[in-house]
């Protein structure tokens, strides 16, 4: 059989559904996601492991205003993450009106070589018809590969879509162990570990004022430490998961630490700590840290895209 594998650059404008879409075609399958952030291959946004192929999804710079001062260096900064990319999805939100923003998204595609995607998103929520002169329009544009309706939150057409950019990829080897989790989700796999016996073992007595985080996760040779908090909202919830005498967490530390042991094939040592945090829920910050792919979304919404908002 032969494997194939490949980069596949993201481009839409902001609120056309990448991140929806990502998200559904990792979920889909099982993969992991790493923002990589040392990779000179930009933004990761996830991975797709196939019996026959990895996908490897990338953000690219967001779109600007095509009058925007800034624009010139930010085409030169698509330009560079598109190098190396061996297919690019556009991703167009087919409830909108072809606008400036899209001439300049079409601009960027065609300054790119390999084969090109147009996805028409949000079909769940678009009348059939309205769809042929957005076709019409794009294919005036540029040839694209394929265009296809999809709707990325409704999972409708992305069967199709990864057959076909499976098919658009070279043949040759994973760059991504596939079946290794990087750190992130193995810290936050590891963070959901300790909040499952935590809730189990104190018969959900905290349910939804319980978070955890982790606060450090080290490889060693044989050896993987892990430290994590436990966060309650109050004190009367401290004592719980405290337990008496520290009973109750010394048990969530000790089932938590056979199930991350078998997970990772590895020793661990695991460090608990209690905080109480009032009000935790309405901490932004933290909550946005509780998830790894609100994560990840941060890593790319840092660009500034949101210019292109106010078209
Ligand atoms: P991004 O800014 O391009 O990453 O867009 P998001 O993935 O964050 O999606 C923006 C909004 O569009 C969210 O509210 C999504 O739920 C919504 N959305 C994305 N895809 C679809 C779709 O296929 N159908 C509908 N109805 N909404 C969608
Ligand atoms: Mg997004």
């Amino acid at each position: 059989m032969t494997f194939r594998s490949g980069f596949v650059g993201v481009l839409g404008r902001p609120n056309a559904g990448k991140s929806t879409l990502v998200n559904a075609l990792v979920g889909q399958k099982v993969a992991i996601v790493s923002p990589r952030p040392q990779t000179t291959r930009n933004r990761i946004q996830g991975i797709v492991n196939r019996p026959d192929a990895q996908v490897v999804f990338i953000d690219t710079p967001g779109i600007l205003r095509p009058d925007s001062a800034l624009n010139r260096q930010m085409m030169n900064e698509v330009t560079q993450a598109l190098e190396g990319v061996d297919a690019l999805v556009l991703i167009v939100d087919a409830a909108e009106e072809f606008g400036p923003g899209d001439r300049h998204a079409l601009e960027v595609v065609r300054g790119f070589s390999g084969p090109a995607f147009l996805l028409l998103n949000k079909i769940d929520r678009v009348e059939k018809q309205m769809l042929l002169p957005l076709i019409a329009r794009y294919s005036k544009g540029h040839t694209f590969a394929e265009i296809l309706p999809v709707s990325a939150l409704k999972g409708a057409g992305l069967d199709v879509l990864m057959e076909k950019l499976v098919a658009a990829l070279p043949e040759g080897p994973p760059y991504f162990p596939p079946e290794q989790f990087t750190d992130v989700p193995e810290r936050f796999l590891a963070s959901e570990i300790v909040r499952e016996k935590a809730l189990h073992l104190t018969r959900q007595e905290v349910p939804h004022a319980l978070a955890v985080l982790v606060d450090s996760f080290e490889e060693g040779n044989k050896l993987v430490r892990i430290r994590a908090t436990i966060y309650v909202e109050r004190d009367g919830q401290k004592g719980i998961v405290v337990g008496k005498g520290g009973a109750m967490i010394k048990r969530i530390g000790t089932e938590a630490r056979k199930e991350l042991e078998t997970m990772l094939g590895a020793k661990v040592f695991l460090e608990l700590h209690v905080k109480v945090q009032p009000n935790w829920r309405d901490n932004a910050a933290m909550v946005r840290q509780l998830d790894w792919r609100r994560q990840l979304e941060q890593l790319s919404d840092r660009l500034p895209e949101g210019g292109d908002r106010q078209e």
